[in-house]
Formats: structure tokens, sequence, C-alpha cells
């Protein structure tokens, strides 16, 4: 960037303290470069002029060159308006004024031949007017310094326009801004082999376009030219912080596959790998063999079987003589991990610990000692495992469940449990399409496991009305009679709102009238119970004591609770897919037939009916993510909000997604050929990538 665009933002004509304080604090708008940058979201196209008799629908701005044939002062006080008569000669539209009567009568007596009009054309008693046009002179000398053809709109704020700065305000700015800036040189920060290749327009040409375009064609180069550049150094700047991870950080060698993976193997599986398992499990293996630190996302739908695969990884790593730790967001999860794992592994020669919040302190005491001395080999914990008392004596991997729930922080501190940090394997059942993946953990590689075991059946998913509410009253009692068990869930999207609980809580009632008791038990759980409240409810429910568990999104991540057969989902429009899937999860985990109903208000907006569709047509995640990012775009996906690294400019996550792929290959092939982007032509983009590498934190490498 030249120094030129550091100006200041206060320098430029027109802006006061005042206005540039808006600017900063609105808009985050510091120097020249910050609004030069601050695109327009749409522009409104004063290019055609259309005939009158051309005039289709309402509601678009449209242009017309022609005459004012006559008009008259019609009205009293609020009702007092102007009415003109104006034709171009294929018909005739009426112009109306409330406002500025006297002003525009005199306009009109000057000039009432060959003008030019804008405005939105709507219908009023089967005839077509304008209300409040622009009226413009086509002959007037034109001495803009910016072509007028397209209007750029900005986005703005209610504090901004108090200060004058609308859209026509920014708008301003900006043309002062480039009159600045016309005999200035912005330097490209891509190379020219690169602009030549593609075929783009330059960088200035560009930003200037991207603002006053000189015509639609313009409009789109700059587009282009402009998505390509921020796609391609996000791109670039993820895999050169991969490549700067692999080359410092050394890893673990896991050479062999010994005692505890075999006998486990052989002897304790019940199933067969599923085929994406497999190889899975061979990439890791590639990964722990590499000499290089391992930092692999998996990814799986709920149930897909990543747990069982981390836990043979595990066992790898024990067998070469190295500790490992499993971390889960919640203490319940944990514990069930612990459970699970503790009995499977039963026998064999591998000892497992559990921490969370609530171990005893002896307890806590004596697990220290055994991580110390490495007689513990499997710790499973909550974060309570990352505290820094907790250290091992040579811990080799560490797994973390469930991602989304954990900070940037925390992952970092697992680093830190080695001098040679532990290979680390993340498992998220929030699926993610693959070119998303590639963007938000850019710095990971990716293992997707896209296949379920065999043998199970789909969830059968139904929409259903409050006014259906009999039936699936008498479907749950049959689900109940038969042995099996179902959840019912509220939304409770926040914990404080009050309304929410009431609702869970007449829910409960309704429920345990619906069931009573001796012959029925009914649960309840939220987040705003004591935890071990909550805890006791989970255990009655996952015990088979209680016949229906009534919760919020608690029960969302992970629990396994094979015998639940059944979910009815209350209010299910006001829950996002993603949420939806992740709940739907926790039922079908057993051997039969599994059903989950969503409940709706009979009202329903056109998302929530298209979102409630979605579910009832597929069970498939990916399908489910896909369509997520389409209705909601990415800002909601979980686990992709703090990551900055989607806060696009003028890209667009779904519409862009194959110049995306194409701009990481790119960004591949150049860091293969010149890795330290040294050479004399790469010289742009090395500055600019130093630039924005600056500026950002990022995932998986914060040590
Ligand atoms: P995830 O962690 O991906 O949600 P889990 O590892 O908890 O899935 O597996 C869900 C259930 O499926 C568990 O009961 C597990 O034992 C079982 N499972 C895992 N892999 C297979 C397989 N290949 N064949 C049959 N069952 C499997
Ligand atoms: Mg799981």
């Amino acid at each position: 960037m030249t120094d030129y665009l550091k100006t200041p933002i206060e320098y430029l004509k027109g802006i006061g303290q005042k206005k540039a304080e808006v600017l900063k604090r609105e808009f985050n708008i510091v120097t020249y470069n910050d609004l030069l940058f601050y695109f327009p979201y749409r522009h409104i196209d004063k290019s055609t002029i259309y005939k009158i008799n051309e005039i289709l629908t309402e509601g678009n701005l449209m242009q017309f060159r022609g005459n004012v044939v006559g008009y008259q002062i019609l009205g009293q006080q609020r009702n007092r308006r102007l009415s003109a008569q104006f034709t171009d000669g294929t018909g005739t539209i009426e112009l109306v004024w409330f406002n500025g009567i006297n002003w525009i009568e005199k306009v009109l007596q000057e000039q009432h031949k060959d003008i030019i009009i804008f405005g939105k054309p709507t219908q009023f008693n089967g005839r077509w007017n304008i209300t409040h046009p622009e009226i413009i002179d086509p002959n007037a000398r034109n001495d803009s310094p910016v072509p007028q053809l397209f209007y750029p709109l900005y986005n703005t704020s209610d504090r901004a326009k108090k200060s004058g700065l609308d859209s026509k305000g920014v708008a301003k700015l900006v043309v002062a801004l480039l009159t600045q800036l016309r005999q200035m040189m912005i330097p490209d920060h891509l190379s020219k082999e690169i602009i030549e290749q593609h075929q783009l327009i330059s960088l200035k040409e560009a930003l200037f376009n991207i603002h006053y375009p000189a015509s639609q064609e313009k409009l789109a180069q700059a587009t282009l030219r402009l998505k390509f550049d921020e796609l391609f150094f996000t791109q670039l700047k993820l895999l050169k912080l991969k490549l700067l991870t692999e080359r410092k950080f050394r890893g673990h060698i896991f050479a062999h596959i010994g005692e505890n993976f075999n006998y486990f193997y052989h002897n304790r599986l019940k199933f067969d790998l599923t085929g994406a398992q497999k190889r899975v499990i061979k990439e890791i293996r590639a990964d722990l063999n590499s000499g290089r630190q391992m930092n692999r996302l998996l990814q799986g739908d709920v149930g897909s079987g990543k747990t069982i695969t981390a836990l043979l990884v595990m066992l790898i790593a024990i067998d070469n003589g190295f500790q490992t730790c499993l971390m889960a967001p919640t203490e319940i999860l944990a514990t069930q991990h612990f459970e699970n794992i503790h009995r499977q592994l039963e026998g064999m020669n591998v000892k497992v610990a559990l921490l969370t919040g609530s171990t005893k302190t002896t307890e806590r005491k004596e697990i220290h000692t055994g991580l110390l001395d490495g007689s513990i080999h499997i710790l499973i914990g909550t974060h309570a495992l990352i505290e820094d008392d907790v250290v091992f004596q040579n811990l080799g991997l560490a797994v973390i469940d469930e991602q989304h729930r954990f900070g940037v922080e925390q992952r970092a501190k697992l680093w830190k449990k080695n001098t040679t940090p532990p290979h680390i394997l993340v498992m998220t059942a929030t699926p993610i399409p693959r070119t998303l993946a590639m963007t938000v953990y850019g710095d990971l590689d990716v293992s997707v496991i896209d296949e379920l075991p065999k043998g199970r059946r789909p969830i059968v998913t139904r929409h259903f009305y409050e006014s259906d509410r009999l039936a699936v009253l008498g479907f749950m009692k049959k689900q109940i009679d038969a042995g099996r068990q179902v959840f019912v869930v509220y939304p409770l999207i926040d914990e404080s709102e009050k309304t929410d609980l009431l609702n869970l809580t007449a829910g409960f009632e309704a429920m345990s009238r619906a069931f009573p008791l001796p012959r029925y038990a009914v649960g309840i759980v939220h987040g705003r119970m004591k935890p071990e409240v909550k805890e006791f409810e989970m255990q009655r429910f996952s015990k088979g004591e209680t016949n229906i568990l009534v919760s919020t999104t608690v029960i969302e991540v992970g629990i396994d609770i094979p015998n639940a057969t059944m979910m009815v989902i209350e209010n299910a429009e006001r829950f996002g897919l993603s949420q939806l899937h992740q709940l739907r999860g926790r039922v079908g985990r057993g051997g039969e037939q599994s059903y989950c109903f969503l409940m709706s208000g009979n009202k329903l907006s056109t998302e929530g009916r298209q979102r409630l569709k979605a579910m009832v047509s597929t069970t498939d995640g990916f399908e489910i993510a896909n369509f997520d990012l389409k209705l909601r775009g990415p800002g909601d996906l979980q686990g992709t909000q703090q990551s900055g690294i989607l806060d696009f400019k003028i890209a667009d996550i779904v519409k862009d997604e194959k110049l995306m792929a194409y701009t990481r290959n790119l960004a591949k092939q150049l860091l293969e050929s010149d890795p330290n982007l040294s050479k004399p032509e790469n010289q742009s983009i090395s500055e600019h990538l130093q630039l924005l590498m600056k500026r950002e934190k990022f995932w998986g490498m914060i040590s």
C-alpha cells in the first residue's frame, strides 16, 4: 500500500473531526485505504433510458427522457400536490410532488423540454405515476470526476445517518477520495503473471469501478478482480501459516502398531470398520509417521463412528509409549466417554482416568501422580484437563471432541503439555461443506467420515402442526409402551428468557398429565438447573427410570442413549438447521427404528418452512449443512464466528465456492514454486500477505 493511502480519513475534503469519529466508530474506517475498501452493496443503474411503454411492473427504478406537457397544483393543505404530465412519445406518465412544490414549479417553468426523470413507477387508478422523481438535465455539462451511470449504495447505520453519513453521504466522500486518487498510482498486489494469466483488470481500475462503474461490464470485472484478491489472499495466508506450523513443529513418531491396538482390533471390536473409518485411520497414521506434528480435523456426522476411530488412534499412541487425552465440552459427555472407553478396554493393560470439575481432591491428586509417573495412559475430561497443574509424563496425542465448544486459547494450551507438542485430533459433528472447511480450518488437515455404519436405519422425520398433537401423543405412548424412551425438546435460545422457561415447564406439566405416575415417569433438564440436579435427571433417563425427558438443547451434544427412539422437537421452526440435525442425532443410536417429530405452529415463515422441509427430506448432515449455508450464510455455522476468516468484504462463500477452490489451488502452486515468496516477481504478493498476516489471528497454531 502506498503511504498516501494510509492518510487519516479526516484529511479528506468534507470530513471534519466529528465525521471522522463516526466513520471510525461505525465502520472502522480510519484511513483513505479503509474508505477505498468500503464497497457498496449495490448500484442503481442509471445507464439505461427506458421508454414509457416499456414499464411492465411496479417497483423498479427507471429513467425516461422527454417533455413535461403541463402541470396543475391540486388539493389543499396536507393534500396539496403538484401533478405534471410527462411524455416521451410512447406514452404519458404522471409525476407527483407533495413537498417542495414551489421550487418544482420554478424548475418546470424554466425547463420542461428534454429532461430526464428518474424514479419508481407505480400504478394508481390504472395509470402509471412517479412520486418525487429526480429531474436531470441531459445537456448539463458533466464535470463529475467519476462516471455517474451507476450510483453506489452503501450500508450505513442510524447513528451514522444522524451525522449526515447516509448512503448518499458516504458516496460523496468516496467521490472526493477517488478525485484525489485519480492521478495517483495504486500499486497492484497481485503479480503481473497472475493478472495476465487471468485477464484481470488492475487493482486501481477495480477499486474505481467497484464504487462508480463506467459500465455494467466494468462493474462485473471489478467485482471479479476484488473477489479474486480476497479469496486468493485468504487461501495464501492459510496455506502459509500451515507451512510455517509444519516447519516449526516436529512431531512424535508413532512408528509401530503394537499389542494394544492389535488386541483391541481383533478381540474387542464387535463390528467391521466402515471404509471411511479405515481410510481416515490411514490418513492419520501417515501423519503420525511423518515426523511433523499432526493438526487434523475429523469431520463426521453424528453416529458415524468418530469416537471409536479416535480410540484406535489413541491405542497406537499408547503402543508407542505415549500418553493420550480426550477432552469433551461437558461433564456429562466426558463421563460418558470415560464409561464407554473404560468398559471397552476392560481387562486390557490400559489405564483410563476421568478428570472433571467435580473430581474430588484426593482422587485428583492420585490422577496427577499417575499422569506424572506414566501409569495413566488415557486421561478423559472436560477443560479441567488443560489446567496448568495437570502435567503428563509424555503426552503424545490429544483428542478434542465437539471442537466448536472450545476456544482457540484452550486448544493452544494443549500444545504446551509436552516439550514436543502432542499430535492434535479435533473431532466435530458439525458437518461443514468441504470448501468451507478448507477455509475455516485452512490450517488444519481435514479427514471426513462420510459413511454411516451398516444397518443404520434412517430416522423417520415428520413435521406436525399443533393440531396434530393428539396423534403425536398417541405415537409417543406406543413407543413408550414398547419399552422405548422419548426426548421432548424445547427451544431455550436465551437461558434467561422467562417465557421460554415457562414454556418448558408447561410442557413438562402437560407431559406429566398425559403420562401420569405411577405407570410413567417424566424427567426435566435445562441449563439453569444446578449441575448435580441436571446430572441426576440425566442419569435417571440414561438408566431408563424415566420414560420421557423434557429438556432444552442441553442434550444436544453427544449424549448416547440407545433406547431413546423418539424425539419430539417443540417450536421446531425456532431452531437452526444444524441444531435440529444435532438434536436429531440423539435418537437412532440403537438398532430400533427411530423417529423425530418436528412440531410447529400453523404460521410459519418461508425460511422456517424450508428448514423443516429440509429436515424431513434428508438425514445426511452434509446435505443439511449445505442447505443451511445457502439459507443463512456462514455466519451461523457453529465454530466459525470467532475465526473472522469468513468476514469477506465482497466474496460470498456459497456463491463463490468455485472461485475459492480455484484460488486455493493457485495459492498452493505459488507456494510450491516459491515457498518464501522471495522471487522478485512475487514481491508485491509477499508484501501484501505480510500486511494481512500481521493483522489477523488464526486457528490452529496459537502457541
Ligand atoms: P460419533 O462419535 O461419530 O457420533 P460414535 O463413535 O459414538 O459416533 O459411534 C456411534 C455408535 O456406532 C457407537 O455405539 C459405536 O460403537 C457404533 N459404531 C461405530 N463404528 C461402527 C461400525 N463401523 N459399525 C457398527 N457400529 C459402529
Ligand atoms: Mg460423538
